[in-house]
């Protein structure tokens, strides 16, 4: 059964619908959402768009939209400034104007910059986002971060900016290769470990029919992921506090990505990998009980996501990294430690803190 809900944020609303076989609908639940059917970009990647774009393209067809179709090479190296310039230059070639939307149809690569464009082009368009991956469907198409890279750090260049509308077709997970299917089950895991102690249980008992990806357990996976975040983001859009909790694993994460070159880790598994370090720091700084330390590990090795540092971590790209993170949060590095499983704390920890728990 696919369900729908309504996120409350300060100045927009954004409906959420999950379910089977939604991206046939599109066009439709676009016009119930009140997005006008004028020209309309479909930004995809050349991964997706052979499986998706043309069952896209006639949804909002029927439903009285323009759409054109604006592709980008897949992965993590396409998230630059050079793509969002591209992208523009295919907007303002099909003459999209103030009236239009942007629809982003893929993973959160494709979400990160398409809402970075929208955002940006003629001031702002609307936003539509139909993720394609479980990284996508659980976590980055809701929420309204978007952004690029910059070669030393994450996501340093971006902008808050809510869509319209988010469809998770969960239908599109099974074309999803399975690296990028289980990196997904990180940011699953995540939601657990810093908010709800009993989802652990239910993750430990449902994994199997997850990784088999039943569509009754995918849709209640990603329904559930993204309540979490609704809830999360209903409180604190912009990342005063609550909403920093999510963070939870990303701090290593985003250093590791960026020291191993962007797409050598996916970014669930670097994740994963900042997860169970931040488990192990919690255990020495926060008192997180050593056997709760066991259990997210294994449920973490259980969903098949790598759980070690890399041999070569302690470089100075890693630490540059670390580095800028400090600087963006003025001083010392806010870092996400859990007291138990469901309870999460922030702690401004030294650059020194985190590389001594590391080793
Ligand atoms: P991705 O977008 O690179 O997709 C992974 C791969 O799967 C790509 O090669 C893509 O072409 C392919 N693909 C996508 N859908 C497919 C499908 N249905 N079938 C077959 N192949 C498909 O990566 P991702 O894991 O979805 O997203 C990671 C990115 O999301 C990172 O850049 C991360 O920083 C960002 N992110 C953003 C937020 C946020 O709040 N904005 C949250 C989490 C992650």
């Amino acid at each position: 059964m696919p369900s729908s809900f309504k996120v409350e944020l300060s100045r927009d609303r954004c409906e959420v619908r999950v379910g089977a076989g939604l991206l046939n609908n599109c066009g439709a639940l676009a016009r119930q959402s009140g997005v006008e059917p004028t020209r309309c970009a479909i930004v995809t990647d050349a991964n997706v768009a052979p499986r998706y774009l043309s069952a896209a393209t006639d949804s909002l067809r029927a439903a009285g939209f323009d759409p054109v179709g604006v592709e980008i090479d897949p992965g993590e190296l396409s998230k630059s400034l050079g793509t969002v310039g591209e992208i523009f230059d295919r907007l303002v070639q099909h003459e999209l104007d103030r009236k239009s939307s942007i629809f982003a149809l893929g993973g959160g690569v494709v979400g990160d910059i398409a809402g970075l464009v929208a955002s940006t082009f003629m001031r702002g368009i609307t936003l539509v986002q139909i993720p394609t991956t479980l990284v996508g469907q659980v976590d980055s198409a809701l929420g309204g971060k978007n952004g690029v890279n910059h070669r030393d750090a994450k996501n340093l260049i971006g902008t808050f900016y809510q869509p319209r509308l988010v469809i998770a077709d969960i239908s599109t997970l099974a074309t999803l290769p399975e690296r990028e299917f289980r990196e997904g089950l990180a940011e699953v895991i995540k939601y657990a470990a810093i908010l709800e102690a009993r989802m652990v249980d239910d993750l430990e008992r449902e994994m199997p029919a997850i990784i088999a990806r039943g569509p009754q357990a995918l849709e209640a996976i990603v329904t559930r992921s993204l309540r979490h975040k609704a809830d999360v983001i209903e409180h604190d859009e912009r990342e005063h506090g609550r909403r920093a909790l999510l963070n939870f694993g990303h701090t290593i994460g985003h250093a590791l990505e960026s020291s191993s070159g962007y797409g050598t880790l996916l970014h669930g598994e670097a994740v994963s990998i900042g997860m169970r370090a931040a488990a192990r720091l919690s255990c020495q700084l926060t008192g997180l009980p050593s056997d709760q330390e066991r259990r997210l590990l294994k449920l973490l090795r259980i969903a098949g996501l790598p759980v070690e540092m890399p041999e070569d971590w302690h470089n100075e790209h890693f630490i540059r990294a670390l580095r800028l993170d400090k600087k963006r949060s003025d001083g010392g590095i806010n870092f996400i430690l859990l007291s138990e499983i469901g309870r999460p704390l922030i702690r401004r920890l030294e650059l020194d803190q985190i590389l001594g728990g590391l080793r």
